[in-house]
């Protein structure tokens, strides 16, 4: 198994507009803007230079938002500084994630020229009504063509983001869209269900009735078909919701999953440093301000103590094929029994992992384990 490398996220929050189910820190196009965040984000790494992972770093990850609105140049500036503050190992992965709409192959092989040897696509859906539920912008022809535009450019590592679970979706929309997405050869593909959060324009839909979240059992029913059909397409699937051909797994989200370190820098960026967990400042205006007035933008920051540390570990550890090691104390738990016998949990040697059942209920079953770890560490 790798272990986490030193991975280094940057956030990017300007995004064509914003989609009715987003709940990232975000914001609109505001072009007029994006010189002035990209020198905060230099000054920013500058600013946490001793605080970072330390270096080379093995993974850089440009996500949001929508990166890709802004100038090749600009990100390109933001690449120099991470370059010279922190250096990249040998074969560091250097993914960015991108939209369809406004995709082009001269725009991406500028990236590709940059070093960015990742491209991620939110294509979401390859289907046309479901695009439209999302209120997206593109349609399938769009992503499609994006697909293509990423390969003339030169990207040989594709992701492609694919949402499950469309509320209101025609019956059929979701095989047909990963059918389409197997037919672009992506090295990977993340399937989420779509989880409607508070404050967005799709959970206030949901309260006044106007729309109604798919079933559990239809959830169900979708990732286990998208599952196995792209295992039969030679993918594995190495965390509840990420498949990837041979070779071709995330290695910068892998760090996240096996608790390794990582510094996030922009607006509501989260870093991991020395068991402690901080986060910026999450609106555009404060961040800014801090980081002109030469102070940290972090908004808050816990340190993680070791029963949560540990819980986290196993959260994180029991979502990917892996499996988490058992934390001391909770081998021969008659729960733990229980799950194993019942089909959900897995026990192998030092670790426990889920079985494909357990991949249905992976979040349910981590909130049970660390239950099961908290009660273990209180007793006597
Ligand atoms: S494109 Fe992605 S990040 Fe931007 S608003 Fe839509 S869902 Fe959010």
């Amino acid at each position: 198994m790798s272990q986490a490398g030193r991975g280094l996220y940057i956030h990017l929050p300007f995004c064509p507009q914003v989609c009715p189910y987003c709940s990232f820190a975000v914001t609109g196009p505001r072009p007029q803007l994006h010189t002035r965040y990209i020198e905060a984000l230099v000054a920013e790494l500058t600013l946490r230079q001793g605080e970072g992972p330390g270096g080379p770093l093995d993974t850089v990850y440009f996500g949001g938002g929508t990166p890709t609105l802004l100038e090749p140049h600009l990100l390109g500036r933001v690449l120099e500084q991470v370059r010279t503050v922190f250096g990249l190992a040998a074969g560091a992965e250097l993914t960015i994630e991108a939209n369809p709409e406004g995709a082009d192959a001269g725009r991406f092989a500028a990236l590709r020229a940059l070093g960015f040897n990742r491209l991620s696509l939110g294509v979401q859906s390859f289907a046309d009504a479901s695009l439209k539920l999302l209120g997206r912008r593109h349609n399938p022809a769009q992503a499609q063509e994006a697909c293509g535009a990423a390969r003339r450019a030169g990207f040989a590592n594709l992701n492609l983001d694919l949402i499950l679970a469309v509320p209101g979706a025609p019956a059929g929309d979701w095989d047909h869209s990963l059918q389409r997405a197997l037919a672009q050869e992506p090295e990977h593909l993340s399937t989420y269900a779509l989880t409607i959060e508070e404050g967005t324009p799709f959970a206030k839909h949901q309260r006044q009735g106007r729309l109604t979240p798919l079933g559990e059992e239809e959830q169900a029913l979708q990732y286990e078909r998208g599952t196995a059909r792209l295992e039969a397409a030679g993918y594995e699937h190495y965390e509840v919701s990420n498949f990837a051909r041979p070779g071709f797994r995330s290695q910068h989200n892998w760090g996240y999953w096996q608790g390794g370190e990582y510094l996030g820098v922009g607006l509501a960026a989260h870093s991991l440093l020395g068991g402690r967990r901080s986060w910026n400042q999450r609106r555009l205006r404060d961040y800014l301000g801090d980081v002109e007035g030469g102070r940290s933008p972090e908004a808050g920051a816990e340190v993680l103590d070791p029963v949560s540390a540990r819980g986290e570990a196993l959260w994180l550890g029991l979502r990917t094929s892996e499996g988490a090691l058992l934390p001391p104390g909770l081998a021969g738990r008659g729960r733990l029994t229980e799950l194993v016998a019942e089909g959900y949990l897995e026990l192998r040697g030092e670790r426990v992992g889920l079985t494909r059942r357990g991949f249905l209920l992976a979040d349910a079953l981590g909130v049970e384990l660390m239950e099961l770890v908290e009660g273990a560490e209180a007793e006597p």
